[in-house]
């Protein structure tokens, strides 16, 4: 049996609206669709991911909220949290980090997926902080009942992830075979009508990276993952 087969929660920690759908919508569409129960943590409202000067910030995030539940619609998601950080603001602070271990007990997964922030070239600040505070947060703080003591007032109990896939990574070593739902992967994507330029470009460019991934694996299209993994 794998790991996989054995799990059945999955929770994707990001920092913007699409992230999650550019990185890793392919594995969350497959694992739905198998019946796990799969969540997402949006850690900054994406109110900046614009050239457009005459929108404001203010009008932006709400349409990238809207946006984002769209495509986890799409994908089969479960439930969506927004902890509304302002976009390019992400601190690894006490205050981000208990939000984000407080999501980890909400939602109690086998799996996180989250930005991998050990990649050797450079990566958007929010991504590596939004992947560094997840990190922590399932390691150490999220099992550690001592850690962050006021969410265990608030219900939150301590918890144990298996393991976290680091997306958008340089140093991939697990693959994840989403030939079966690399059209799902595209129909999410273009739910975020305002981040994308090239509609008729972006099904070719989506598969052509997932084909390249999959080369290496031995599937048709495949995402691949920064595979963290801890005991339980
Ligand atoms: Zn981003």
């Amino acid at each position: 049996m794998t790991t996989e087969q054995a799990y059945s929660r999955a929770l994707v920690v990001v920092a913007h609206p699409d992230d999650a759908d550019f990185g890793c919508a392919g594995t969350v569409a497959k694992w739905a669709r198998q019946g796990w129960e799969v969540f997402m943590v949006i850690c900054t409202d994406g109110g900046k991911g614009t050239t457009d000067t005459e929108m404001t910030p203010q009008r932006l995030r709400a349409i990238r909220e809207e946006e984002q539940r769209n495509a986890a619609t799409v994908l089969g998601v479960k439930e969506v949290a927004f902890l509304g950080y302002p976009d390019g603001e992400l601190e690894d602070s006490r205050e981000v980090r208990r939000d984000v271990v407080r999501e980890v007990r909400r939602f109690r997964p086998d799996i996180v997926l989250t930005p991998d922030p050990y990649r050797a070239t450079h990566s958007h600040r929010d991504h590596r902080i939004c992947g560094q505070v997840t990190l922590d947060a399932v390691f150490p703080y999220a099992r550690d009942y001592h850690h962050f003591p006021e969410l265990a007032k608030e219900g939150f109990l301590p918890h144990k992830t298996a393991e976290v896939y680091g997306v958008m990574s340089d140093h991939i070593d697990h693959y994840v075979d989403i030939s079966d739902t690399i059209d799902v992967k595209i129909e999410a994507l273009k739910a975020h009508v305002s981040q994308i330029r090239d509609r008729e470009g972006l099904a070719e460019r989506v598969k052509e990276r997932a084909a390249e991934l999959g080369k290496k694996a031995g599937y048709t299209y495949a995402e691949g993952f920064h595979r963290f993994r801890f005991q339980r």
